[in-house]
């Protein structure tokens, strides 16, 4: 899952990324309102942590932005002590959840895992399910239920397997997947998702696992099982 950080205070934000990432986050971060904007409207984000006073855009002035343009990740606001007016009109404009600078970081993660994990309602204490698989997002070990057979999956091939399990039996575009996985940054041509897919598929016969990633022709790829 993708998450951005919009905060100025760029100490703070490399703080709170460093954080996420250890939970198995993808995480970019904004330091000024307007490149907190921008990336928002990607839309490829399952989160965005935003900061209140912010140069060049206010986070009450992007969340309005994004609600009027039916961005549908969960906003966690972060607002100073004083700030409460911020935090009515925060969720008047539709913010999930705030959080009170200064606050800890293990408060802040907790309410980002809330956020995120009540979201598909399959996921219980870190394991996502899908058809005979149970992957454990904490240990990133892949189980099929049909034969307990296990395996550890390397850091990429996760994000990919996760995002995938996350939208089962949708059509997936290479770009979302370019998108969601490396980032919006990314070189395309570099990532050989071709190559990541065949580990993966792989993995999931070792396993003995019925699901398939399949190709869809022209459009993208499909998990099933
Ligand atoms: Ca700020």
């Amino acid at each position: 899952m993708r998450i951005l950080v919009v905060e100025d205070e760029e100490a703070i934000a490399d703080i709170i990324a460093t954080k996420l990432r250890r939970e198995k986050y993808e995480v970019d971060t904004s330091f000024d309102g307007e490149d907190g904007l921008y990336n928002a409207m990607t839309n490829i984000y399952d989160l965005i942590i935003l900061d209140i006073m912010l140069p060049k855009m206010n986070g009450i002035e992007i969340l309005k932005e994004l609600k009027e343009n039916n961005i549908n990740a969960k906003i966690i606001i972060l607002t100073a002590k004083s700030g409460l007016d911020d935090k009515l009109k925060g969720f008047d404009t539709g913010a999930n959840d705030y959080v009170t600078k200064p606050f800890h970081i293990e408060e802040l993660i907790a309410r980002v895992n809330v956020q995120l994990r009540a979201k598909g309602n399959k996921i219980e204490k870190d394991i996502l399910e899908y058809s005979d698989l149970s992957l454990n997002i904490r240990t990133s070990t892949l189980t099929c239920l049909e034969t307990s057979e296990s395996i550890t999956i390397p850091y990429r091939e996760f994000l990919l397997l996760e995002y995938f399990m996350n939208n089962r039996e949708q059509i997936i575009s290479k770009e979302q997947i370019y998108d969601k996985v490396w980032g919006i940054d990314s070189d395309y041509e570099s990532n050989n998702l071709e190559a990541y897919l065949s580990f993966l598929r792989k993995k999931l016969k070792v396993i003995g696992s019925k699901v398939n990633i399949k190709a869809v022709r022209n459009l993208g790829y499909k998990m099933e099982g």
